[in-house]
């Protein structure tokens, strides 16, 4: 027998840490603590049900329950571990089964539509334990890809269709390909773990969960490309995910497989973690390796691009965190495996943290061209409340606001940017009919006046012209002109700005004026 508790930060601030310890209370009290393990596991990505707590009992039958608090310990235990019997009240699903009574787990509303690769192990497996990895086939990919050799493993990529996850969507094996071919003593490969959208926690659940999936999917890159050495960029703001991964370089250095030689494939590599003091900008990658070299995070103008000369001015591979769990996964399942997933031209799937006004908040992994509908009906569970659905924002501060009228949109790179948005690296907010888009334009211009760096025009100062009149115009002290001035800033700071912040800061104001101009004109013409 064994007690599975969701302990990500997410699960942790729900209370599981309490949880945990009143079940080692009452399996002391019980005479059952040798018996039953109590095993700490990433997040199952069904936020809105934490705390989350498997409990798979001396038949096997794995049950997971919801909302546990500690008073309901005493029950579970007695119900489940001493009489064999599944408690009803707080029982969500069924894992490996199924139950006259209660649903399996692939068959929740939530869980039908999507498919888990990135998130292929978190919820299910110890990420501090690499036996728990390996047993899932962890480590297989980097096995098939020193065996294959570099320039099969750059041709795998490609034939996968992976296309990068952090935002820009430029294809893995392509870029892979660039670093390949320049030629120098020395080359880097980073995993940029700077997630710092609002409302976006999908990389953090990810290092949380299963933080070897990504370092083997570092390790792969750097094969790939012919780096020997991996960096991490974390932000200091997830401190869980930096433990997790201290613990998984240390435990992949135990087996032998960092270091030089790495199971006599002749391939020498390590991995260095830096954390990040939490700008947004160095989520951009020159500001990254600008940070991780000890300068200060500021965008540099390319070419040269990083493939060329990149960090300490070595040709340099970044990939974010999802990508890199899906190339472990690619190169242990093959690519027309995973280019079976997706659309013609976004292959795969694609994680997205659904946020707003939406029944059941989480983490989730759909294909590729599922259309928007499916996922805030089916996977959220509709708006909260009841309440009618007006727009979702996609891609955070730098996407845009889609509205109803989209509802049956194909989620995927081109369709998000045909009206307007972008993919960005997964958050998705759901607004509903009750929320006042420039308020919400207001919210996301805040926090990017605030991060712009400053180093160039357009984005220092347009993020502050906007800001400047959105607070006005939310005041009741804005004019009809001021609504051709947003534009033309916005335009401006598109085609003006040095780097992708600046660029898409205006996104959201750009939209929300597209879609929705008279909530404008109210805010303007009801204070005349
Ligand atoms: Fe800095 Fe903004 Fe210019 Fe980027 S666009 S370099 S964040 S000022």
């Amino acid at each position: 027998p064994r007690i599975l508790i969701g302990s990500a930060t997410c699960g942790r601030a729900a209370g599981s840490l309490e949880v945990m310890a009143a079940f080692a209370a009452e399996l002391a009290k019980q005479g059952l603590t040798e018996s039953v393990d109590v095993v700490e596991v990433g997040c199952l990505g069904m936020c809105y049900a934490e705390v989350l707590v498997e409990i798979r009992g001396r038949d096997g039958k794995r049950v997971l329950y919801q909302s546990v608090e500690p008073r309901h310990v005493e029950a579970l235990v007695d119900a489940q571990l001493v009489r064999g019997e599944v408690f009803a009240p707080l029982a969500l699903a069924v894992m490996n089964d199924t139950d006259e009574t209660v649903p399996a787990f692939t068959d929740l509303p939530m869980i039908q539509p999507q498919v888990r690769i990135v998130l292929r192990n978190c919820g299910i497996i110890d990420p501090t334990n690499i036996d728990h990895y390996l047993a899932q086939g962890g480590y297989s990919g980097m096995a098939r890809a020193f065996s294959l050799g570099p320039e099969q493993v750059i041709e795998e990529m490609k034939a996968s269709g992976l296309r990068g996850r952090g935002g820009a969507g430029f294809p893995t094996g392509v870029k892979w390909g660039f670093a390949r071919s320049s030629v120098a003593d020395q080359k880097y490969v980073i995993c940029n773990a700077d997630e710092g959208d609002p409302g976006a926690f999908m990389d953090r659940s990810v290092l949380e969960g299963d933080p070897h999936a990504v370092l083997e999917g570092l390790l792969i890159a750097g094969y790939a490309i012919g780096a020997t050495v991996g960096y991490v960029y974390c932000r200091a703001e997830y401190p869980l995910a930096i433990e997790r991964l201290q613990d998984a370089i240390a435990q992949m250095r135990e087996q032998g497989f960092l270091g030089a030689n790495i199971l006599g494939s002749g391939f020498d590599f390590d991995i260095k973690i830096k954390k990040g003091a939490g700008a947004f900008v160095c989520g951009e990658e020159t500001s990254l390796m600008q940070s991780i070299e000890g300068k200060r995070g500021m965008p540099l103008s390319k070419p040269p691009f990083p493939a060329v000369s990149g960090l300490f001015g070595k040709p340099t591979n970044i990939n974010n965190v999802e990508t890199l769990a899906a190339v472990s996964a690619i190169m242990e399942k093959g690519a027309a495996w995973y280019a079976g997933f997706g659309t013609e031209k976004s292959r795969g799937t694609k994680t997205f943290a659904l946020a707003g006004k939406i029944t059941r908040t989480g983490l989730i992994e759909v294909p590729m061209g599922i259309r928007l509908r499916t996922i805030i009906d089916e996977v959220g569970g509709g708006v909260l409340g009841g309440k009618p659905f007006k727009a979702v924002q996609t891609g955070g501060p730098s996407g845009g606001c889609i509205p109803a009228q989209f509802i049956d949109l194909e989620v995927d790179y081109e369709h998000l940017a045909s009206v307007g948005s972008i993919m960005g690296s997964g958050g998705m907010i759901v607004i509903d009919a009750e929320s006042c888009m420039v308020d919400m334009a207001r919210y996301f211009l805040t926090f990017t006046e605030n991060e712009s760096c400053g180093k160039c025009v357009p984005c220092r100062m347009g993020t502050q012209h906007l800001l400047r009149i959105l607070t006005g115009i939310t005041q009741g002290k804005g004019t009809l002109d001021q609504l051709d001035t947003l534009r033309k800033i916005g335009d401006t700071m598109k085609s003006a700005s040095l780097c992708g912040l600046g660029q898409t800061a205006a996104n959201p104001v750009l939209t929300t004026l597209q879609y929705f101009e008279e909530e404008y004109r109210a805010h303007i013409e009801d204070h005349k």
